[in-house]
């Protein structure tokens, strides 16, 4: 029996982790197979405050995995299958095991959508990212593009012109999705522009973007377009689908949150991106991660 489960092994979990252990809770975490969130699909990192010259993406998640090691957690590397989060002990199924805790901290993150393209997962971080706010600095007077139309792909296109040349937003309709106001805002930008009707079908570049190769929905006609990168903002699946029917989860399938990290359960809290589609930074993760904690911590000397 543990005092608490961890589900996810990001900024958020690890955090959550750190503090758990070092408040002398048995803590276990249930990593993932992958483990370490979307930093693991990031390179260089350079908000995440203590590294003067920026850290590597996965180093800073192997840090983050030691230090809840040496703080006592356990990590096991496997995918949680199901929960039971109905009677007490909340129960946690990997696979055929079954772990059973007083307490449970949901940090399974979101994903973000990707298009699919062979080339655009070999440069992935190489100029195919899926964060203005962590990458755009590399590409400070450079030229790139923005696929979506909803309000994230407006947010990273107006972020993106404050630090490079040229903003093309590729959108598959004519018209966007994001709310007024935010289109109002790239529309009246003059680095922001839009491809419209539009959709990306290669990333072009050997080691690192070149351009990217376009379809036109309505003509079908091909087009090439050269840009230093491809900021993928069409949307996020955030990572609850074992949640289902256990847990409230709001229409878009993020948690829902009860005064800052409690569900509609007792017991069962969460951190980091899979309640959070606003802020989805490593360090708000981290943040969360360990305001969680402190709550467990909290609730178990209250029972
Ligand atoms: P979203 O609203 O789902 O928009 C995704 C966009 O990507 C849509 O324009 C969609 O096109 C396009 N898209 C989806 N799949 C595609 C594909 N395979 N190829 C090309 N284009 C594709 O996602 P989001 O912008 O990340 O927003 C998610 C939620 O967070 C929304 O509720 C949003 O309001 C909220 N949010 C709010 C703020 C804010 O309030 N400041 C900021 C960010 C996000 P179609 O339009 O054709 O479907």
């Amino acid at each position: 029996m543990y005092d608490v489960i961890i589900i996810g092994s990001g900024p958020a979990g690890l955090t959550a982790s750190i503090y758990t252990s070092r408040a002398g809770l048995k803590t276990l975490v249930v990593a993932g197979a992958t483990w370490g969130g979307q930093l693991m699909l990031t390179r260089e990192v350079e908000n995440f405050p203590g590294f003067e010259n920026g850290i590597l993406g996965p180093t800073l998640m192997e840090q983050m995995h030691k230090q809840a090691e040496r703080c006592g957690a356990e990590l096991i590397f496997e995918h949680a299958t199901a929960t039971n989060f109905k009677s007490k002990p909340f129960k946690v199924t990997t696979g055929n095991k079954v772990y059973e805790a007083k307490t449970v901290v949901i940090a399974t993150g979101a994903s973000a959508k990707w298009l699919g393209l062979e080339s655009e997962t070999r440069l992935r971080g190489r100029g195919v990212s899926v964060c203005a706010t962590c990458d755009a600095p590399f590409f400070r007077n450079k030229k790139v593009v923005v696929v979506g139309g909803g309000d994230t792909a407006m947010e990273e296109a107006l972020f993106l012109s404050n630090v490079v040349s040229d903003v093309k937003v590729i959108h598959r309709r004519d018209t966007l999705r994001a709310c007024k106001w935010l289109q109002e805002k790239a529309f009246e930008n003059p680095k922001i522009s839009f491809v419209w009707n539009s959709t990306v079908t290669e990333v072009l570049g050997k080691d690192r973007v070149e351009g990217v190769k376009l379809a036109n929905t309505v003509s079908g006609e091909q087009s090439r377009l050269s840009c230093d990168a491809v900021f993928l903002a069409i949307g996020y699946t955030p990572n609850t689908g074992i949640f289902k029917n256990q847990i409230e989860l709001e229409e878009t399938g993020y948690i829902v949150v009860h005064d800052e990290t409690r569900t509609n359960i007792e017991g069962v809290f969460v951190a980091g991106d899979v309640a959070d589609y606003r802020y989805r930074q490593a360090i708000a993760a981290a943040g969360s991660g360990c305001k969680a904690a402190l709550d467990v911590e909290k609730y178990l000397l209250s029972t």
